[in-house]
């Protein structure tokens, strides 16, 4: 770890100012840029189990955990050698293979409402996907969305988005053509009389709501109480489709994702991130007489080159097979800690803090407001998160550069990695 102020940077600065020569910004995703906190990014030269080691020979206790999918830690062991064997065998085939059937099932049995899946490459991919499905299985084209929470960037999922467009203060992007948003409804999270409304004015014209069950990209906001049981009720009378995107909650806040966690049971889910146990993974899945609809068993199109690769699979169905009922009990457990942690810091300091948290997605605002939708989440103080951020990187602990985003616990997090952390927190916060 590194001491208060003593953090080398200038191997990333060098490295980032290569890199913006060749690719837009210096990054191949907005968020890594570290564009909103004003610092130069860290260059990652290596991961193991909880640390992050960046090329200036710095440690870092990580919480980014590649934004989600690496709940069991940089390059664990079982997923390394997976890889190493499947690759030896060939990278891609472009014909089916027997891993592939083998993880869809393994997929199918912990997701409650998946009766089949169909993998992707990304969360975009497979949000994007759903979205086309549940158009062409209902034949109506408008969509509900919540305002600040993020599902990838298909055309008629970036409007009032979360996660890096909320980060830059993009409220909607440019090259989305208007055709497109008009069919995107978007109302605020945990509101379940606008979601009715939304109803009453377009029920007949809506395709489906997406929601992320948990949202985690206005910062970490729980459902709240009979909000997923709301959507359930009101789509279920008006003949539309419930697509929970799970892309992050799933296999992330429960063995049973977030639909086993709040019993609701969703048509159409989306996965990604864990599922791909840190290689390029996503997927959608749901009722069986919905997922026909798909090329070649229907008529909605929809294919992919790499989409079940070898690779990809292998390491998403060891890092499954890793993720035992345990194990999330221990997240739960050293989340609650951190938590506590947190919290304790927060009311010592004097800072105001609403920590919001579910399993292992962890995230303090700076903000006295309870935070229950993007309005809420907005109440942060961005100034003092920027300032913390920078903080905790020189005392090395590295979160996502964002006040919108949650940390994520590995289960390679020791305890001593979580005392490590809130001791930290708490000179962070000192004088913030
Ligand atoms: N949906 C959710 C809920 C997400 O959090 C994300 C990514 N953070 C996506 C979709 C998009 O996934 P990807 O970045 O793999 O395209």
């Amino acid at each position: 770890m590194t001491q208060s102020g003593s953090r080398r940077d200038s191997r990333s600065r060098e490295a980032f100012e290569e890199a913006k020569k060749v690719i837009p910004g210096g990054v191949n995703s907005p968020v890594r840029a570290f564009k909103s906190v004003g610092l130069t990014p860290v260059f990652a030269e290596r991961g193991q189990g909880s640390k992050v080691y960046d090329i200036d020979g710095n440690e870092f206790i990580d919480y980014i955990g590649s934004w989600g999918p690496l709940i069991m830690g940089h390059a664990h062991p079982e997923v390394v050698e997976a890889l190493k064997k499947t690759a030896e065998r060939g990278t891609s085939f472009g014909m089916p293979t027997e891993l592939e059937t083998v993880m869809a099932r393994l997929v199918c049995e912990r997701v409650p409402s998946l009766d089949i899946v169909r993998m992707v490459n990304s969360g975009t991919e497979a949000t994007m996907s759903a979205l086309r499905l549940a158009r062409g299985y209902t034949g109506r084209s408008k969509i509900v969305k919540f305002e600040g929470s993020y599902h990838g960037h298909a055309d008629s999922l970036l409007i009032k988005a979360g996660s890096g467009v909320a980060t830059l203060g993009l409220p909607d992007s440019p090259g989305v053509p208007e055709g497109v948003a008009v069919n995107t409804i978007t109302v605020p999270y945990n509101d379940l009389d606008s979601v009715k409304l939304a109803f009453e004015k377009f029920g007949e014209e809506i395709a489906a709501i997406i929601v992320e069950p948990v949202a985690g990209n206005m910062g970490v906001v729980p459902p709240a109480e009979g909000f997923l049981q709301g959507l359930r009720d009101v789509t279920s009378r008006y003949g539309s489709l419930l697509i929970f995107d799970e892309v992050m909650t799933g296999f992330r806040v429960d063995y049973h994702c977030a639909q086993g966690l709040y019993g609701i049971t969703p048509d159409l889910t989306c996965l990604g991130k864990v599922i791909g146990g840190g290689l390029p993974v996503g997927a959608y899945g749901g009722r069986r007489e919905i997922m026909e609809q798909i090329a070649p068993s229907g008529p909605i199109y929809q294919a992919g080159t790499l989409s079940g690769n070898p690779l990809a699979m292998a390491a998403g169905f060891t890092t499954l097979s890793l993720l035992t009922p345990a194990v999330y009990e221990e997240l739960e457990r050293k989340a609650a800690r951190l938590e506590e942690g947190f919290r304790r810091n927060a009311e010592e300091a004097g800072v105001a803090r609403t920590i919001n948290r579910v399993g292992s997605m962890v995230c303090p605002f700076f903000t006295a407001e309870k935070v229950v939708n993007y309005e809420t989440a907005k109440t942060s103080d961005l100034g003092r998160f920027t300032r913390y951020f920078s903080r905790l990187l020189d005392l090395g602990i590295v979160i996502a550069p964002s006040q919108f985003e949650g940390m994520f616990v590995s289960a390679a997090h020791s305890d001593e990695d979580i005392e490590v952390t809130i001791a930290a927190n708490r000179e962070a916060l000192q004088g913030l």
